[in-house]
């Protein structure tokens, strides 16, 4: 095994509370990310403490077996609006997304997840 171990964190936001938070993702295969942690972020901190560097991971991402979900409200799902955010979701279809307002109609699993600043 030659595998290059690289983590990162990406933030996300509650759909619910409509708070920001972290999940720490880690490689487990070239186009592979496995979601290990999440964890509270108070709003506005996340454009500062180099949690949400520009960088887009690509690859498939799974669920790892401790991922413990939306801190805030412990969904496990996750998906990605068109503004690029990442946001918890409940299992509805529809979701609007908390943080452009967007309705987004859920399809499939999430494939692709940019890792966004807030600048
Ligand atoms: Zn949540
Ligand atoms: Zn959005």
């Amino acid at each position: 095994m030659t595998t290059t171990v690289e983590a990162a964190v990406l933030t996300a936001t509650c759909s619910r509370t409509h708070r920001p938070f972290g999940i720490r993702v880690q490689r487990t295969a070239p186009r592979e990310w496995s979601m290990t942690w999440s964890f509270r972020i108070e709003p506005g901190v996340a454009g500062r403490e180099g949690y949400a560097d520009a960088q887009t991971l690509s690859g498939r991402f799974v669920w790892g077996s401790d991922y413990p979900g939306c801190p805030h409200c412990q969904t496990r799902s996750l998906y990605q609006c068109s503004c690029k955010r990442l946001a918890c979701h409940d299992g509805e279809v529809s979701q609007t997304c908390p943080v452009c307002g967007t309705q987004v109609q859920l399809e499939g699993t999430v494939e692709t997840i940019s890792a966004l600043s807030d600048h």
